[in-house]
C-alpha cells in the first residue's frame, strides 16, 4: 500500500491505543501491525521514484495536520511503525538499482504473508477506505 494510507491508518491506531489507556509503546506497535494487515488487503503499488516522492509528499502534509494535540505523541509513534516498514522498500529499490542484493526482512513484503495486488483504479480504491477512516477518526 502506499505509504500515506500506511501513515493514516498507524497514526489514528497510535490515538486509538493511547484513548483506550493503552502503553504508549504500543501505539508503534499497532502501527506495525496495520501496515502487515494492510498489506495484506488487495491494493495497487506504484513502481516510479516521482509517485513515490509524491505519496510522501502528500502523507508527510497530512501527518503535519495531524501530529499534533493531546495524542500527538502517541499517533507520531503510530504513524511511524505504521508507515517504517516501507523504508526497506525504498532502500531495496536504491540498492538493487546500484545492481548490488537486497533481501526485505518484514513479513508482507518478503512473501511470509499475502501482499495481493490489484490495477489502480480497483488498488486505490482499497486503500481510500482506510484512509478516509483514518483521516475522520483523527480529525473527530
Ligand atoms: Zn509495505
Amino acid at each position: 500500500m502506499y505509504f500515506t494510507t500506511h501513515l493514516l491508518a498507524g497514526t489514528a491506531l497510535g490515538e486509538a491505543a493511547a484513548a483506550a489507556g493503552a502503553p504508549p509503546w504500543t501505539a508503534f506497535l499497532a502501527g506495525l501491525a496495520s501496515h502487515a494487515a494492510l498489506d495484506m488487503v488487495p491494493h495497487h503499488d506504484y513502481h516510479k521514484a516521482r509517485h513515490a516522492l509524491l505519496d510522501i509528499a502528500i502523507g508527510l502534509a497530512l501527518a503535519a495536520l495531524f501530529f499534533r494535540g493531546p495524542f500527538a505523541a502517541e499517533r507520531f509513534w503510530g504513524g511511524l511503525g505504521g508507515s517504517l516498514p516501507d523504508l526497506e522498500v525504498a532502500i531495496g529499490h536504491l540498492i538493487l538499482s546500484s545492481g548490488r542484493p537486497w533481501r526485505d526482512f518484514f513479513p508482507s513484503h518478503t512473501g511470509a504473508l499475502p501482499h495481493p495486488h490489484w490495477p489502480l483504479l480497483q488498488g486505490l480504491l482499497t486503500q481510500l477506505v482506510p484512509a478516509v477512516l483514518a483521516v475522520c477518526l483523527l480529525a473527530s
